[in-house]
């Protein structure tokens, strides 16, 4: 294997994951730059967060507080804006609200009053998303407990958001269910996500793709993808 070193890899990675959404988006007739590369840097260092910056990636995004909180710390400084994107504890608030500037996991209302006092504390304005729980096309027992609001209670959620103090409403993100055409799953968020506009027209963000489906997730109008392994390599 050639010795390349970490910042080569990382670039090379980055190009080809730019140009998939490049094409995903001309595909569906979308411009580009209407999706927000978000990197996902869970498990990997703040070295490689000083990296992606430097290749001009500002948004990074992590899904635990206890990592997230000590590599914000370590690449303070850079300009990055923070994606929390994980399943929040209410008692995590305060913490991830220290160096959060964007939310994506918000699926009940005991949190959005949580991170509503925390916003306020560090007098900043938070921008939430109503996670969506989009399980599956037909209802099943079991659901894959990844998290976030059922549908009907998407609209409730968000109303809560948008009228706490020091939260603004981004939108809405959801992670596809596992064996389900992600297309299809997407195109729920879609729906949902235009019935949300009708009701608060700039909460314009669909946080939706990773790293296996940005393709169908760019298709059905994801304004940001979260994209990890496949810009820093598979997880451990
Ligand atoms: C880890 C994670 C991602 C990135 O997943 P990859 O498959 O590595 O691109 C995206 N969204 C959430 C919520 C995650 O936890």
């Amino acid at each position: 294997m050639g010795e390349q070193s970490r910042l080569e890899q990382i670039r090379s990675n980055l190009a080809v994951v730019r140009e998939d959404i490049a094409a995903a988006a001309r595909k569906a007739d979308r411009d580009p730059s209407e999706v927000t590369l978000i990197a996902v840097t869970k498990t990997y260092p703040a070295s490689d967060v000083r990296i992606l910056a430097e290749l001009g990636v500002l948004d990074v995004g992590e899904n635990r507080d206890q990592e997230a909180a000590p590599k914000a710390e370590a690449t303070a400084g850079l300009g990055l804006r923070w994606h929390f994107i994980g399943q929040l504890q209410t008692n995590k608030a305060g913490s991830v609200a220290a160096y959060a500037d964007f939310v994506h996991s918000v699926d009940r209302a005991r949190l959005v009053s949580a991170l509503s006092k925390s916003a306020l504390r560090y007098d900043k304005e938070l921008t939430c998303l109503v996670q969506v729980d989009l399980g599956n096309a037909e209802p099943v027992e079991a659901n894959t407990a990844r998290g976030g609001a059922l549908p009907h209670e998407v609209l409730p959620l968000a109303e809560a958001i948008a009228g706490a103090p020091g939260l603004t409403l981004g939108g809405l993100m959801a992670v596809a269910p596992l064996g389900e055409d992600p297309g299809r799953a997407f195109a729920r968020l879609g729906e949902l996500a235009t019935s949300l506009r009708s009701a608060h027209p700039s909460a314009t963000m669909i946080s939706a793709g990773m790293s296996g489906d940005l393709a169908e997730a760019v298709a059905a109008g994801a304004t940001h993808v979260r994209i990890g392994s496949a810009i820093l390599g598979i997880r451990p």
